[in-house]
């Protein structure tokens, strides 16, 4: 496979990513989505999903998890809705995961993304090892579906991830790095925390941030488009480069109520990442 193929974030009917045209028009070959809606998740459907990807040339890296009742109005708010946390939908969003493992093992796809969540900090917590039962769980059930998790940077610091990863103890939970992420949550350096977490990163997102004026932890940070914030575009590509990692870079822009925006700033984004390969990979 191309060393660092540039990749979107796509959707099909649900979910901020680009429409699956958009990605096509811009030239791109390789896509992570995020899950469709239930009524989209049919053996037929996953038919005329993957006709349409063969006929764009697409390849998809990896399935992104989302569930309704989900929001990322605020940080607090992201804390009590997002992922296998909540204990009201902990239950129904695990299986729900298992359907769509199987949806997605019919695109022949072998990576699923799953923002899980805050995970609590107390080790010696129950919600601590309730949530470690859970994506045990959760990985157990892609194992046999022959797919991995790939678990989203961002809600934790990198030392707290190594060890949540450590404590679940499952060959196939890897980390999907978003260095916006980082800057947004107010969770450390991207670039530091890359380092460290950089044997377990198997796939990334080209996404960059402004950090808050606010309290960082408490109020968002602002995402803006990559090479505009303070990811530092040029360092985190060449800190790819030395951790070894050669998949897909796929640019993340979450504007989907602003499309003709989202793309131009995608097909900016293109350009920036291409001039940086050439740079490092020459
Ligand atoms: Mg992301």
């Amino acid at each position: 496979m191309e060393k660092w193929p540039v990749g979107v974030f796509a959707s099909i009917d649900a979910g901020l990513g680009v429409k699956l045209e958009v990605a096509h028009e811009l030239g791109i070959k390789t896509v992570q989505v995020h899950t469709p809606h239930r009524e989209t998740r049919t053996p037929e459907k996953a038919k005329a999903f993957l006709d349409q990807i063969r006929e764009f040339g697409i390849q998809v890296s990896c399935v992104f998890l989302g569930f309704e009742g989900e929001s990322y109005e605020s940080i607090q708010k992201a804390a009590e809705t997002v992922g296998f946390v909540p204990k009201a939908t902990r239950a129904e969003r695990l299986a729900e995961s298992r359907e769509i493992s199987d949806f997605v093992k019919l695109l022949g796809v072998e990576a699923i993304g799953s923002h899980i969540g805050f995970v609590p900090h107390d080790r010696k917590s129950a919600e601590y090892s309730d949530m470690i039962d859970t994506i045990q769980e959760l990985a157990d059930y892609l194992e046999m579906n022959g797919q991995r998790l790939h678990l989203e940077t961002g809600q934790e610091k990198a030392e707290d991830l190594l060890q949540f990863l450590s404590d679940v103890g499952r060959k196939n939970i890897f980390i999907n790095f978003d260095p916006a992420n980082l800057i947004l949550y107010g969770m450390g350096n991207p670039i530091e925390s890359l380092k460290k977490v950089g044997k377990y990163v198997r796939s990334i997102h080209c996404k960059d941030a402004l950090k808050t004026e606010g309290t960082p932890g408490v109020d968002w940070g602002k995402e803006v488009p990559f090479g505009k914030g303070q990811v530092d575009a040029d360092l985190f590509l060449k800190t790819l480069l030395e951790i070894g990692y050669e998949g897909p870079l796929t640019i993340e822009r979450e504007i989907p109520e602003e499309p003709q925006r989202q793309k131009e700033e995608i097909e900016q984004a293109l350009a920036l990442i291409e001039k940086i390969k050439q740079n490092l990979l020459a």
